[in-house]
């Protein structure tokens, strides 16, 4: 089994953190009323995320700026999750799963997220999440195609576990865990598993709705979401 976990809103909360940080680069590097009201966040890449948020304040979207945008957002987002240590949080749950996933030897953990790795690290590591217990990762940059989308992840996630362990990886063996449709979809479109976990923005009933195969309200339930995640497809 692949399993492919999402950061933000499955693993853990930020309230707001990185929305905040963005905001607070932008102020910084553009302009003082830079704002990021309106750009839509969940379950989207941050160079995705990037390019609407310089072009809701009319910043030239050139490398130079996004470049120094990610930065920005990685000072003030490492800022931010310092100073206030209990802002971020790992989400119900996730503390017994995770290790308990990562000592099986029929599982590869996984992570797929819109996160830049350097972001995504270091908010694992404040909810106190060794982000080494993930031996797979595929970052929010690392789209093959442009533009790039999170639908174009999942295939570069078995190739990975391809390199990694000699084998391949039937579609349904793959398994997306995260809080939107977005993740649901990346899954779906290539035949992989999705599980929707409720800790986000939208309800398991809405993303059952989206095409996940089956949603929990959270992870709290470490039994079952362990053995429906370790249950081979037929
Ligand atoms: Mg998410």
């Amino acid at each position: 089994m692949l399993l492919l976990f999402d950061i933000d809103g499955t693993l853990l909360i930020t309230r707001r953190g990185g929305i905040i940080a963005m905001e607070l680069a932008g102020r910084e590097l553009f302009r003082p009323d830079f704002t990021v009201e309106g750009v839509e966040f969940a379950g989207r890449l941050d160079p995705l995320i990037s390019i609407d948020v310089l072009k809701r304040n009319s910043v030239a979207q050139t490398a130079e700026h996004l470049n120094a945008f990610r930065d920005g957002y990685r000072r003030y987002l490492m800022h931010l999750l310092t100073h206030e240590t209990d802002r971020t949080q790992a989400l119900p749950g996730v503390h017994g799963i995770i290790p308990t996933l990562a000592k099986r030897s029929d599982v590869v953990l996984g992570l797929l997220t819109g996160n830049w790795p350097e972001t995504g690290k270091f908010k694992l590591r404040s909810a106190g999440i060794d982000p080494d217990m993930f031996p797979l990762a595929v970052w929010g940059d690392e789209s093959p195609h442009h533009p790039p989308a999170r639908e174009h992840l999942p295939p570069v996630a078995m190739h990975r576990y391809t390199q990694r362990t000699g084998r391949q990886v039937a579609r349904g063996n793959v398994v997306v865990i995260g809080d939107t449709p977005h993740d649901v979809h990346c899954a779906k479109a290539h035949g992989c598993r999705a599980l929707g976990v409720g800790t986000g923005l939208f309800t398991p009933e809405q993303l059952m709705n989206a095409g996940a195969d089956h949603a929990v309200a959270s992870l709290a339930d470490e039994e079952a979401v362990v053995k429906w995640l370790t249950t081979p497809a037929e």
